[in-house]
């Protein structure tokens, strides 16, 4: 045996509970679990010991939904109204980004979302496979890939909002031969796979959607979208296909209302329309910070899964909500549910931390893989410091407070150790696989460039955020 991971609290996240044990020890060989048990049974001896003494082991958290390239433009587009911040805020700055940057701005993300204890990231973008080779492969995280297709061609800023967006369909189509050739590079790959992303129902036209459906059904694959983003994607569906049709409607008439769906957002579907989508086996990626930031709303996550659906929890972009640091949206997650609901008991720690390990497994179809501590899974364990500021005191008895403790007192620093595949990424707080430094050297060009080539046309948009900084406060 590789490696073990001795005296450590380990959260299972097996069969319904969150499958506590103490005094656990943790097998890892050929980048898989080999044992998970008390660490009297164990018997072997690993060529390397691991002492999680203090510590607590859960399976690597899972983002479900994230566009880590953005991370460059950190601090660009937040505080303004949800109708200016895509096209006068967001836009010209990402008009502005050359495809290193966007390698440089999803190292970045990719970093923040590691140390925070995420091995799994749902990454969304354009180009997405030259991020599995500059980003993903070197620093080791798993990644579950989508290509962006979006058909929108041209500005969209002149537009009013009941009239449709013009759609480029070569554009659509030549995105989705990167998607295809997406498939490919993921088969060699064992941390690495790939599902559909047309962006959204508004974003793509309708024999290309009808397409991407097929060779999905035929080709056994998975569909990533975002979904019922609210107002402005409504009005998009009416233009586009008639007064009394919602994106939900039009996507059952398409066929696709499935348990291939995994759907981002859907708070601008209805009770009834959730609850039909939840039924019908589609997986809905909630992004709570992002929702909260850009739209002022808080996704219907605790009412997906009441209504049977299987949900998991993203961070979407870091200009808005701020960023990849899964435990800070775990915390964000549950207190935001509280207040939106008026009930403090609405998801609850212990739901959190399934929510963010095997669900958000489920969420992106990889749960015989990883999502828990069992055997036979692959070694994707993070460790995280119960003698930190932040989660000190613990006891055992007569609860866990490990487990609240997780949720709502930690952030990306009580992270010690994180395993991909058995691979030691991240270890007594230090990246293993990259220089951090250089990492962030990078960015701080990139961003500094960026913003510079944007700066004029992103000030002419006069978003809000323009006003601030006009009267002094940014
Ligand atoms: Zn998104």
């Amino acid at each position: 045996m590789e490696l073990a991971i001795t005296n450590v609290l380990a959260l299972t996240m097996r069969d319904d509970r969150l499958g506590i044990l103490e005094d656990a020890t943790i097998g890892v060989d050929g980048g898989r679990l080999e044992y998970v048990g008390s660490s009297d049974s164990f018997d072997d001896e690993p060529e390397r010991t691991i002492d999680g003494d203090g510590r607590v082991a859960i399976p690597g958290l899972v983002n479900v939904h994230a566009h880590t390239d953005l991370t460059l433009l950190r601090g660009g587009a937040q505080d303004v109204p949800e109708i200016e911040w895509m096209n006068r805020a967001l836009g010209p700055l990402s008009a502005a980004m050359e495809p290193a940057d966007r390698v440089a701005g999803a190292r970045l993300g990719v970093l923040e979302a590691l140390r925070s204890g995420v091995t799994t990231v749902g990454e969304y973008t354009r180009d997405v496979e030259r991020l599995l080779e500059d980003v993903y492969d070197p620093l080791g995280a798993r990644v579950v890939a989508t290509e962006t297709i979006n058909a929108v061609g041209g500005s969209t800023d002149e537009l009013g909002p009941d009239e449709p967006y013009p759609l480029d369909e070569e554009q659509g189509w030549a995105a989705l031969d990167r998607n295809e050739a997406l498939f490919d590079a993921c088969t060699d790959r064992e941390r690495a796979t790939a599902l559909y992303g047309p962006q959204a129902l508004d974003m793509v036209p309708r024999a290309l959607l009808e397409e991407i459906r097929d060779r999905a059904e035929t080709r056994n694959r998975g569909i990533h979208m975002h979904v019922a983003q609210g107002e402005r994607e409504q009005r998009q569906i009416e233009a586009r296909y008639g007064a009394d049709e919602t994106t939900v409607s039009v996507l059952e008439e398409f066929g696709l209302v499935s348990d291939r769906l995994l759907a981002a957002h859907l708070h601008g579907a209805t009770a009834e329309e959730r609850a039909h989508v939840a039924d019908s086996g589609v997986r809905m990626a909630a992004n709570p910070s992002s929702i909260a930031a850009i739209d002022g709303v808080t996704p219907p996550i605790v009412e997906y899964r009441e209504a049977g659906g299987v949900a998991g929890i993203g961070t979407d972009q870091a200009p808005g909500p701020g960023g990849h640091d899964f435990l800070r949206e775990l915390r964000t997650t549950a207190l935001l549910a509280k207040t939106k609901l008026g009930d403090p008991t609405a998801f609850p720690a212990w739901e959190a931390l399934r929510v963010g390990t095997i669900d958000g497994a489920r969420t992106l179809g990889i749960e015989d893989r990883i999502g828990s501590l069992e055997e036979g899974k692959r070694a994707d364990i993070v460790l995280l410091d119960l003698e930190h500021p932040s989660t000190a005191p613990t006891v055992t008895e007569p609860l866990h407070t490990a487990v609240p403790n997780l949720v709502y007192g930690s952030n990306g620093g009580v992270v010690d150790t994180v395993l991909v595949e058995g691979e030691v990424v991240l270890e007594d707080r230090e990246l293993r696989t990259a220089e951090e430094g250089t990492i962030l050297e990078e960015a701080n060009e990139r961003a500094a460039d960026v913003f510079a080539r944007a700066g004029g046309t992103w000030l002419d948009a006069d978003s809000e955020l323009v006003g601030a900084v006009e009267d002094g406060w940014l």
